[in-house]
Formats: structure tokens, sequence, C-alpha cells
């Protein structure tokens, strides 16, 4: 858009000149070769491309001391494609001096710097030629070389490969109209028979989907093979915008993407969303070494200075450039090395200025070409870069090999072949293959079925008789019965095969096809389906395909059921806390002094017994002995013969009383269950309770998903049990079977981390010495899987469904869990402690203080009251009164002055 609005409006040219080189060049100690590079505006990331790979020859030339000259860039950047202003700064460029120039333009541009570069001799370096490339007169050499290879056969193979029919061609620009034209070109009528069914030039992604939402309201239901010739960014769009539309299908649509635009890292929303085919190209090959390492200096470098570096990856275009520096560094290189003194007369003026090389500089006006022109072009047509590279006559590149990689379901982008003009499309032996779309199964066909045999839901059958079974009677199990109702449904054949390694499957590097197990058996074809205890999940799923889950699960864990803990000796304590006890301890203590206090004050303690000697007094609880009998005997619900008389004495009787009468029954209501209740007391009752100790041992078993889902966990508890199990290998079991024995025989030490219907199944069978603790960890699901575009799948998917509604699963469930379950009478008792704490019973403790608070506020109101009376009737003062009184209450003697006065 930029360089089309340019190119007509702006006609501006803008000339940034940019000089790389060595910045302490030694004068006259390195020989410099200059070279030219003009590039468009919005090429940032090629600009740093280049400059990175500008740098990166300097910085090696340092080391190397084979090599000796180094590579001095003027940069030009443009924004039009005006061709008198492009023609002055290629004069420009030219009169500098340079050996080569490289440009990195549109069409437009591409063609004046063409013509420029092909009458004056200059290697024209370009990292992709526009479609139509004007061929110079027959006999004359072209001096352009295009990194970027010609494919037209290779989309035409695919789809072919494919077996596409009717193809739907959406591009965005005038070469994406010239390549159409190629494509008509190649397609022979009857050979292959394509038909590019409709075409539309769009501007942006609402047009396409626009045009996508008309195709959809005339054909709902039909397939659609779009080939998208457009950038990056506006892929991602347009199929960004597709799978939000709710209006457009998603499973009936499939992309080809025409440009090299899957080397670019796909928008995370195209994945996320997913759900969507999408098969494209890929020119670079990551799995060489040489890119490996180019990735990791790419990732190192700082992206404020080298836009778009700082990342694992790059796109093609970008790499492009890369590859068109290293193109000419290497040419120069091989150059120098047959004859050192070819430059020699070019060079030996330079002392490190840049205009230099004046001196032998184009001069447009003049009709002079570059003398070392048509050696460097020839030379660079013979370069071996790598051992890929290689230019035919054209300049355009011959034997190369591109990727073709698809994008599937909520998955990574996967190599599916390869493409190169000798061999053509070839798929990459068994590794995540989507079969050619073909229509229907065949029915009455006898399928392989991969399978793994795990209690309950495949095993051995055992006859009575022990005659031999052969064929799948030799299996029963869960599986077994809903594979038979789905073969009804499908009305096909099928033969259980136990899957030959017995693991389920996890991507092992060393297998053919990257996985073993049973996923590795359907990824090499070996297996039509799978139908066992299979989990689903995203590596899964990315390279075979799973109907609806048949059966819901989560991680849980199994531990040893604890031995039971019979009630000790001083079990009786346990129905109440310390707490409690010494609270209870201390209240007693507290109730009888207060008691033996307000008796003493509060005057009506005070009781004459007729005894042989005259009056004598004696206050009940107005001795220290004798509350703490009263508090004693009240605190037993026994009762004494003792009891306070005053009213602040009996307030306090009283709060003591209901105080002991609510704390008596509590402690009987509880002593109740824990002497009867033989309690288990269970050390782990959660993940959490498993990742903070490292005393009892857990682990997974070692090909599954729950391996992979610990291995993968971000969730701080689960990770740290990873790292523990992690570092002791010992704790992973090969099988289930020998997990469940590990756990019963290690004595409570050994927890296994086990998906929960086998864990319901084990604690159901004898000898019942195992049980589930704790909520499961996660949900998902088992499920039917078939290789990648199998045919089976959607009819496989209707009956699952089908079967789960009908209710037919639950039945089996029943059959297989329940009602074959040893375990009917095993006691399943509550297993927490429940003794009484403080906080259940502190309210009583709250009454007790209040009340004895208010017996002494009592007690000291009545002790003024008595004092009074005293006083009145003794005739003394008050205050005397109070004394005697008090004297009375602290010595306990009674003398005659108050005997009348206090007898009531
Ligand atoms: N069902 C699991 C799977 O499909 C295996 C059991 C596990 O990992 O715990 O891999």
């Amino acid at each position: 858009m930029a360089s089309a609005k340019g190119s007509t409006t702006l006609f501006l040219l803008v000339s940034l000149l940019t000089i790389i080189q060595r910045p302490h060049l030694k004068c006259g100690a390195q020989e410099v070769i200059p070279i030219g590079a003009i590039f468009e505006v919005g090429t940032d990331e090629m600009q740093a491309a280049f400059r990175h790979a500008v740098a990166q020859f300097n910085r090696m030339n340092e080391s190397a001391n084979g090599r000796r000259y180094e590579l001095q860039a003027f940069v030009d950047i443009i924004s039009t494609a005006d061709t008198v202003k492009l023609s002055r700064l290629i004069c420009t460029q030219l009169s500098r001096g340079i050996f080569a120039i490289l440009g990195v333009v549109s069409a437009d541009s591409f063609s004046t710097i063409h013509s420029y570069t092909n009458t004056y001799h200059m290697p024209f370096f370009s990292p992709w030629f526009p479609e139509k490339v004007p061929v110079p007169t027959s006999g004359l050499m072209d001096y352009a070389l295009s990194l970027r290879p010609e494919y037209h056969q290779a989309i035409l193979d695919v789809i072919a490969y494919y077996g596409w029919k009717n193809i739907i061609y959406i591009y965005d620009s005038h070469d994406g109209l010239l390549r159409l034209q190629e494509l008509y070109q190649r397609i022979r009528p009857g050979s292959n028979n394509i038909l590019i069914e409709m075409v539309r030039r769009v501007e942006n992604s609402r047009e396409a989907i626009q045009f996508l939402q008309t195709l959809e309201s005339i054909d709902r239901y039909g397939r659609k093979f779009v080939v998208l010739d457009c950038s990056a960014s506006l892929a991602s769009e347009i199929i960004i915008q597709h799978v939000k539309d709710v209006h457009l299908g998603r499973r009936n649509y499939h992309y080809l993407l025409s440009g090299l635009v899957m080397d670019d890292r796909w928008d995370e929303r195209v994945k996320e969303y997913g759900a969507i085919n999408i098969t494209g190209f890929r020119i670079i090959d990551t799995e060489r070494p040489i890119v490996q390492q180019f990735f990791r200096t790419w990732e190192s470098l700082d992206p404020a200075i080298y836009p778009g570096a700082g990342k694992p990856f790059i796109p093609a275009q970008a790499a492009l450039v890369y590859d068109a520096v290293t193109l000419v560094a290497d040419t120069f290189n091989r150059m120098l090395k047959k004859k050192p003194d070819t430059f020699r007369s070019y060079l030996q003026r330079n002392k490190g200025d840049p205009l230099a090389n004046a001196s032998r500089a184009l001069n447009c006006s003049r009709n002079a070409v570059w003398e070392q022109g048509d050696r460097i072009a020839k030379f660079a047509r013979k370069v071996r870069l790598t051992g890929s590279l290689r230019f035919g006559e054209d300049g355009r590149r011959e034997n190369f090999t591109l990727s073709v990689v698809e994008m599937t379901v909520n998955s990574d982008i996967v190599k599916i072949g390869q493409w190169s003009e000798q061999t053509r499309f070839q798929t990459v032996p068994a590794k995540y293959v989507r079969l050619p779309a073909t229509p229907e199964f065949e029915k009455n066909r006898t399928y392989i079925v991969t399978t793994y045999m795990e209690e309950p839901y495949m095993m051995m059958r055992k006859t009575e008789g022990g005659e031999e079974l052969t064929g799948n009677d030799q299996f029963e199990g869960y599986c077994k019965d809903m594979m038979d109702l789905i073969a009804a449904k499908l009305g096909i054949n099928y033969e259980l095969r136990k899957v030959k390694d017995h693991r389920y499957g996890n991507e092992n590097p060393n297998v053919t096809g990257g996985w073993d197990g049973i996923i590795g058996e359907l990824v090499r074809r070996e297996a039509d389906m799978a139908v066992a205890a299979l989990t689903i999940n995203s590596g899964r799923e990315r390279v075979v395909d799973f109907s609806k889950p048949f059966m819901d699960l989560g991680i849980s864990i199994m531990i040893k059921k604890p031995v039971k803990k019979f009630p000790g000796v001083f079990s009786f304590m346990d129905p109440l806390s310390k707490e409690v006890w010494m609270c209870m301890t201390f209240a007693y203590l507290g109730v009888s002094i207060v008691l033996f206090v307000v008796s003493r004050f509060g005057g009506a303690e005070w009781k004459i017994e007729d005894s042989h000697v005259a009056f004598t007094p004696i206050a009940e609880t107005s001795n220290a002995d004798n509350s703490l009998w009263f508090a004693l005997g009240a605190f037993m619900q026994q009762g004494s013969d003792i009891s306070p008389r005053s009213i602040s004495g009996r307030m306090v009787g009283a709060v003591w009383w209901f105080f002991t009468l609510i704390l008596i029954s509590s402690y009987t209501a509880n002593l109740a269950a824990f002497l009867t209740v033989e309690r288990m007391v269970t050390p782990i009752n959660s993940a959490e309770d498993l990742a903070r100790q490292t005393q009892v041992e857990y682990g997974t078993i070692s090909s599954g998903t729950t391996l992979d889902f610990f291995k993968n966990s971000k969730f701080a508890v689960y990770s740290r049990m990873w790292e523990f199990m992690n570092s002791r290998k010992h704790v992973f079991v090969r099988t289930y079977d020998e997990g469940i024995r590990r756990v019963r025989q290690s004595k409570g030490k050994y927890a296994l981390l086990i998906e929960s219907p086998k864990n319901d199944y084990v604690n159901e069978r004898y000898p019942c010495d195992t049980m589930k603790v704790g909520r499961n960890l996660d949900t998902k699901g088992f499920g039917v899987a078939t290789p990648l575009g199998s045919p089976l799948r959607e009819q496989l998917n209707l009956a699952v469904l089908s079967l789960k509604e009908s209710d037919d699963l639950a039945r089996l469930t029943n059959k297989w869990w329940y009602d074959r379950g040893e375990c009917a009478n095993a006691d399943k008792q509550e297993t927490t402690q429940n003794e009484l704490s403080l906080s259940n019973v502190a309210g009583i403790f709250y009454i007790l203080i209040g009340g004895l608070v208010l017996a002494l506020a009592v007690a000291f109101f009545e002790f003024l009251y008595w004092s009074r009376v005293d006083a009145k009737k003794n005739k003394i003062s008050l205050t005397e009164a109070m004394k005697a009184k008090a004297r009375i209450s602290i010595t306990g003697e009674f003398n005659h002055l108050h005997h009348n006065s206090t007898v009531s």
C-alpha cells in the first residue's frame, strides 16, 4: 500500500545515505570493497538483515586471516518509484565506485534499477524478482540475480496432492495476478483437472471475508479450497477474521498460502482459534545447523538497532536479503582466492575514504561500463553457497527445496512434505501427514484397532473351562464393549491388536514418526483406530485426530489406606483440646477464689449454728476450702452439701453450673464419638500436601499424559512436584499395575498420580487397601483416536456422541466399575479429627467470666448495704461500720457488737 501510494502521489524521493563499514579502519591496512544497496521504505527487517550480514562478514574477516578485504555498504532508502529520481540515485551509487548493487524494491523500481545495471554491467543482487522481468536482448548477459526461487509448479503440485478440483484464488497485488496467469498457463487441460473457479483481488481482509461470505451463502456446506496470494500480515488477518466470523464454516475450508509466508512467526491468535486448515511453503530449512546458528545470533541482537531481530525466527524476505549479502561476499572471496590481485588496480587507491574509488567510478553521462561486472556476475552464478544455491542463466535460482507445511487444527506448524524441481512434491515419511481428502470410509472393511491392556478398559477374557479364545473374543472390558457398539453403528468390522511397545504414547525422537506407543502406531498408520484409555491432549491432537471424549476424568492421587488408630488410655482427653483443658483448670480456680471473696464480703454468708458453744458463726463458702469443694462438686455434676447463700455467691454458683453444664455435655457428646469411632488419619489430603513434603514419594507412569501434564505445568505446586519426581527417576513406573503394587507395598510412603476412573476402579477391588484423596488436578477426557484425516473420523464422532446420549456408556461404566466392586462393605469413615477447640467453647468461658465480675460487683453493694444497716443499728458512723465489717470479713472473727446485726 505504502509503496503504491508513494509511486502515484508522493513523487518524493527520500534518499538516506548510510555507510556501513568498520569504524576503526586503519588507513591502508585493509582493502575495502564498496557495494551499493537500495531499499524501499518499510523494509526495516530486511535492512536489519542486511546490516547484520555486512557486520557479521566484516567481523569474521577480522578474525580469519585468510581474507583481505571488507565490505563497505552505501545504503539508500527510497520512498517512491519515480523513475527520474531513482535514475539519479542509481547514478550517484555508480559514481561511488561500487562493485555490485543490492536492491530491495517493488516491481516498479525494480525495472529501472534492472535496466541501469544491465547497461553499466553492474551485478545486481535482488532477494526476489517481480513476476515479469524484461529479458535483455538476446545474446546479452543479464546482470541481475534473484535469491527467491520460482515455484509455481510447487503450488500446482500441492493442489494436486490434496486432490482439489475447484480453487478459489484471492490475491492482493499486480504480481499476484501475474502469478495467477502463470498458474493458468501451467494447468494443462485434461492432465490434472484443476479448475480455478473463482478469482478475486482484494485490498484488505474485510473485502476477502465479504467475498467468502457470498460464497458461503451460495454453498453452505461445500468444501472450499482457497489459494491466498498475499503478504503474511494480510493472510493472518484474513484467517483470524475468518475464524471469528460466525457465518463462515471452518472445517470445510482449506487455505493454501502461496507466498513464502510460513517462515514468519504466525500470529498466536491464528493458532489459538485454530480449527482451520492451512498449508503453505517455507524456504528456510530450520533443521540445518547453519540456519540454527544464524537464529542464535539473530536472537541475540538488539531489536532497537536491528528491527525485527531478537526473535528466533525471520521472515523469508529478510532471510533472502541476508543470503544475498552472503552471496556477494562469497563471490568476492572466491574471486580473490582464485586470483588474489583481481581487484588490485581498483583498490589500491582506497585510503578508507568512501569516495576514494571515484577515479574508477562510473559516470552516467559517459558510456563506460564496470569492467569487472561481467566477471563478478558470472562468478556469482557459479557460487555453490552451502550446497544448495545455484542460478540459471536468467539469474533465477535453480536446485532449491521448499518445505510444505501444514497448520492443522489448534496445532503448531508441521512439515508434511517438500518440493524441489527434480523430485517435485514428496511427503515427509511418517510425520503427521493429513491424508488427501477421501470422502467416505469403506463399510464392511476390517479396520485394525490398536489398544492398551488396562483393567477394566481392556483385559484378556478368562474362560471357565480354560478353552482357547481367538480374535476379538479374547478381549473383554469397557473399551471392548464400546468398540462393539461403535462397530455396529458404523457397520464396520474390526480387529483388536495390543500396542506393541505397551505404551500410550509420548513424543520420542528415537522412533519413526517421532511418537511411541499407540500414538506412534497411528502416526505410522500401522493401525486405523485406537480404542483405549487414551487421554486427549494438545500434543497428541496435533498428530492424530480424536473423537469427542467418551469418558471424563482428571488426574487424582492414590494412597494406601492408613491403618486404623485405636484410642489410647488417655483418649478421654481427646474430645477437648489442650487449651480447653487448661482454661478449664484456671476457670475452676478462678471461680473458687471469686466465690470465696464474694462470700466473705457479701454479708449473708454468716450462718449461726446452734452449737454447744452458744452462737458460733460458720461461714460456708466464705471459707477457702469450702469454695474449692463447692466448685469442684458443681463441676463434677455432683453438687455438695455446702452452697453459697448470698445473692452474689449464688450468682457465682449459677454461672459456674451453667458453664459446667454446657462444657460437660459437649465433652460427653464428643467423647462418645471419639471412643466409639476408630480414627483414620490420612497424612496426605491433596496435591499441595504432597508437594509440601518429601517423606511420601510420588510418581506417575513413565509414558502418558499425566507425566506430560506435570512436565508442562506452569502452576507452582505442580511444577514443584515435577521437579521432585524428575530428580528421583525411580518414582516413575512402567504401568499402573506396577504403581498400584508399589502403593500397596510401601506402607504409605508412596502415592501414585493416576487418572480418576482407574483410581476409583482399584479402590473397589480386593484387598481394598487403597484410596483416592483430594480433588482431581485437572479435567480431560478419553477419546477414540484415528490418524490425521481419517475418513472414519466424522462418523466415529457421531457414534461416540450418540452412545453417550443413549446412556449406553453410563451402563458400561456401571457394569465395569461398580457391579464388579469387591469392597462394598469396607468402611468409609470420616477421616477428620474433631476435638473441640477453644473457639468452639469460648462462649461459656465468656459467660463464666461475666458472671464472676457481676457477682463481685453485687458483693460490693451487699457489703455497703449491710454496713449501713449496722451503722444505723449500732449508731455508729458508716465508715466505722464498714471497717468493722471488713475486719470480720477478713479475719473471720465475730464479736458481739455485730452479733445481732449480722444474724438474719
Ligand atoms: N491415559 C493416559 C494416556 O493416555 C495414560 C495414563 C497416565 O498418563 O496417567 O497416556
